[in-house]
């Protein structure tokens, strides 16, 4: 079968490409491991949505469809360093309808399986996953575990962090993990979050409290693997008192209303997202640590840029073409290298036993929340990207 573009993994990523590729006259594969489904309730995987992410999925027509009653604006945010240092930042203040809006993983990526049902100019291939790929001047082959083979002019790997494409195109990584788990669990509370997160740096992790619809909030909590373990083994009722203390109770007793999960956190940059006919997106071309909550955010802008070039691509243009592509690149160095290494810096800095990195990094906090136009740039910076 042959195909203008084959997209490898069905996540947020590859699946949005492949919605924002649906005007276009691209013939698309999109190979996926496993359909997505729908647990019953709700989902502890949530995502924190910048408006620039929002401002894209409006564009794929996908935001609109959303349950709202499943979504929640953050119209402030308070955080908080470890020897009382504190930043606040406000929606209103930074001319912003909200800072971000929280919703779970499950409910957004159906929604864009959904618009690839409705859509011509993709097949969807799953489960399946590919087995080897073969290299050609003019195009790749890539042979399906079931046996199938398909053919394109241009390989996209969307397959997360430890990207089969990465590998099979000969990328190379720099990683690095953080020794950290993040655990993360959504809770009932008894006193309303009025729209706000909170986020605590700590020395024993960073905990982070996002808003969800109604009397309910999700947790966020990177600590060093030892800890997570022993947070992991805790009764429920043990385990929502300690997260309830991290605020010092102040939204009430937390109930939890989803079992708890763990994610290893590894950072991971690569030299280059082109290699032959592949390109990167979304964690598959850079993995950062959740703190900030940039990973799908910068995935997404990712996509919106490939998608751009590629659907404005004329009939005669090679989408496989190095020249072609390093557009893309080009266009992509600068964010993710920018927000990956401040996320990392902080990760570090917050990680550091040093009684002098305690005093520095409550100083800085100090001076940033005394200091307006900074705090109003930092919002607008972590809430939309680079302006
Ligand atoms: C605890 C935690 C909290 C986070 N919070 C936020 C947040 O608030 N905001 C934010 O922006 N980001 C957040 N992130 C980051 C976010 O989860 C990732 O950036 C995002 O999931 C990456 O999406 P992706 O589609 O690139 O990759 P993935 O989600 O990894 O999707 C890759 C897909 O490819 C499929 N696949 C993999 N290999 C193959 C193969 N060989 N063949 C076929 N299919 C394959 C997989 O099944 C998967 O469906 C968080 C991460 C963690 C761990």
């Amino acid at each position: 079968m042959r195909f203008d573009l084959i997209i490898v993994g069905g996540g947020l990523a590859g699946t949005a490409l492949a919605v924002a590729l649906r005007r276009s006259r691209l013939n698309i594969a999109l190979i996926q491991r496993a359909v997505p489904t729908k647990a019953p309730g709700w989902d502890a995987r949530i995502y924190a949505y910048n408006p620039a992410s929002v401002a894209f999925l409006q564009e794929l027509g996908v935001w609109e469809r959303l349950d709202p009653g499943r979504l929640a604006p953050v119209e402030r945010m308070e955080v908080h360093g470890d020897g009382g240092g504190r930043i606040d930042f406000s929606a209103t203040e930074a001319g912003l309808e909200a800072l971000a809006w929280i919703g779970e993983s499950d409910h957004l990526l159906l929604e864009l399986w959904q618009s690839l049902t409705r859509q011509h100019n993709v097949t969807v291939f799953a489960p399946a996953a590919p087995a080897a790929c073969t290299h050609h001047d003019d195009g790749v082959e890539i042979l399906l575990e079931d046996g199938r083979k398909l053919a394109a002019t241009l390989v996209v790997g969307a397959d997360g962090r430890d990207s089969w494409v990465r590998h099979a195109f000969g990328i190379e990584a720099k990683s690095r993990d953080y020794g950290q788990q993040a655990i993360v669990a959504n809770f009932r509370v008894e006193r309303p979050h009025q729209q706000c997160a909170w986020q605590w740096f700590r020395n024993d992790g960073i905990v982070a409290w996002l808003p969800l619809p109604g009397e309910r909030i999700s947790l966020v909590w990177s600590t060093r693997e030892d800890t997570a373990a022993r947070l992991m083994a805790l009764p429920d009722a043990a385990f929502c008192h300690e997260v309830a203390g991290v605020g010092g109770e102040l939204l009430g007793r937390l109930t939890l209303e989803t079992p708890r999960a763990d994610f290893s956190l590894r950072f991971m940059r690569v030299a280059s997202v082109l290699a032959g006919r592949g390109v990167l997106v979304g964690d598959a071309a850079h993995a950062i640590h959740p703190l900030t909550g940039h990973g799908i955010n910068l995935g997404f802008q990712d996509v919106r840029t490939l998608a751009a070039l590629l659907a404005e691509a004329p009939a005669w243009q090679d989408i496989g073409e190095r020249m072609f592509l390093r557009r893309y690149e080009r266009a992509r160095a600068e964010e993710p290298f920018m927000l990956q290494y401040a996320t990392d810096g902080l990760a570090r800095l917050f990680a550091c036993r040093n009684p002098l990195a305690g005093v520095l990094r409550n100083a800085g906090m100090a001076l940033a929340a005394q200091t307006p136009g900074l705090t109003r740039c930092l919002t607008r910076y972590a809430a939309s990207g680079p302006f």
